[in-house]
């Protein structure tokens, strides 16, 4: 009998964030210069003392297998980071340090729900979060969000999603892709609803360094008692550290579940990278002028975005308060011919822009809301001018 795949395995869709940017770095292998606003990572350097203790770690002979669920000492760290910053205490038993933040969102879905839950997922969302979901044998109930709700989930929109089905539900804040950042008030008023009930949020905090324009950033299970035994908080240094290629991210819950999930990741990959580690506890433990400088660039790249997207005809994008993406309303360009090509979806936009402009974005499809497209602007200023006058004359 020859190989097949797992019925649970087909189902799952490749990650479209990933595949663009694979497209922008293919074209660029061709010769092509790329301005690649695809992929959502820092395009900073991770900061040198960080490097400098993954070195000393090397050197220290720190190159063995650590605990599977993450050295106690960086553990710690993330603990006295999460109390210093919201003032709530979180025990080093609560935590899993896993292979991003990616992996701790897996194992937040996987080891939390049976089939045939189902999970409220606000669209539009981050790519992976519906085929994770997926993966663990639940279903992902999704709800659209709207432009003129700022991309919020709105109370009335998530009671009316509420079965008796329905265990969890899923909070990007800041969001990915549009950039909408709740207010502590936006925030209470769905925690109400998770009490009364009686469900589960998974609050994906890894943009919560990256809030603009003077908005204040609330983390989820800080926002009444109780909350925190029905939280699994994921985070990581991918984006605030500017170290999405070392692969650091955890996840803080109650304490019986994260145990269990240390002992599943014990099976499934054993600990993650123990230099990366160490990496992170610099991180986590130095300077932080690093975060401050990387948000100040982003909140000047951001303005910049903000007003090009406001400057070209027919097109519009929320405020983004945080994250570092640009949710472009493109639905007014669509069904016409670019350069002789008809453009019906904006798959088909995206595709064209970066054939004929060289200007990588990703669909709004890919994040269950057709009629945009997902700029990041995690890029530099050049790039970002040099992209949007293309993006302009494209549309143009
Ligand atoms: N959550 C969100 C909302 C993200 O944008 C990302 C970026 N890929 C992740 C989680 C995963 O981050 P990591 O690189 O730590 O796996
Ligand atoms: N979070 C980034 C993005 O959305 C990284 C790529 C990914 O993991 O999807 O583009």
């Amino acid at each position: 009998m020859s190989v097949e795949v797992s019925k649970i395995v087909q189902g799952v869709e490749p990650s479209a964030t990933l595949a663009m940017s694979a497209k922008a770095k293919e074209l660029k292998a061709q010769g092509e210069t790329v301005y690649n606003l695809s992929v959502g990572e820092p395009d900073f350097n991770t900061p040198d003392h960080i490097c400098d203790a993954a070195v000393a770690a090397m050197k220290a002979g720190h190159t063995r297998y650590t605990v599977a669920s993450g050295l106690p000492e960086l553990k710690q760290a993330i603990c006295d980071d999460y109390r210093k910053r919201t003032g709530f205490e979180y025990k080093p038993t609560q935590c899993v340090v896993s292979n991003g933040a990616k992996h701790s969102l897996h194992n937040a879905f996987f080891g939390s729900l049976n089939p045939g839950d189902e999970v409220i997922l606000p669209a539009p969302y981050w790519v992976s979060y519906a085929e994770l979901i997926k993966l663990s044998g639940a279903k992902p109930v999704i709800v659209q969000t709207t432009e003129a709700d700022g991309f919020k989930l709105t109370p009335d929109a998530f009671l009316a999603a509420i079965t008796p089905k329905t265990r969890m539900l899923l909070l990007c804040n800041p969001s990915n892709p549009t950039g909408a950042c709740y207010s502590r008030d936006e925030l209470a008023a769905l925690a109400k609803i998770v009490v009364e009930k009686d469900l589960v949020v998974v609050a994906d905090e890894i943009y919560d360094h990256l809030v603009y324009g003077g908005n204040g950033f609330t983390s989820f299970p800080t926002l009444m008692d109780g909350l925190q035994d029905r939280t699994i908080l994921i985070n990581g240094v991918s984006k605030t550290y500017a170290m999405t290629g070392w692969r650091i991210g955890w996840l803080l819950a109650p304490e019986p579940f994260a145990k269990k999930i240390g002992g599943l990741q014990s099976q499934e990959t054993s600990n993650p990278c123990s230099i990366s580690q160490y990496a992170a506890i610099a991180a986590l433990q130095g300077d932080q002028g690093c975060v401050e400088a990387m948000k100040v660039e982003f909140e000047k790249r951001r303005n910049y975005v903000t007003q090009r997207i406001a400057d070209i005809p027919g097109i519009s994008a929320p405020p983004m308060g945080g994250a570092f993406y640009a949710f472009i309303n493109i639905s007014a360009h669509l069904g016409r011919k670019y350069g002789g090509v008809q453009v019906e979806t904006s798959k088909d936009w995206c595709l064209e822009l970066l054939q004929q402009k060289k200007v990588a974005t990703v669909m709004g499809s890919a994040f269950g809301c057709e009629g945009y497209a997902r700029a990041s602007f995690a890029a530099s200023m050049e790039t970002l001018e040099i992209a949007y006058d293309r993006i302009a004359e494209f549309l143009a």
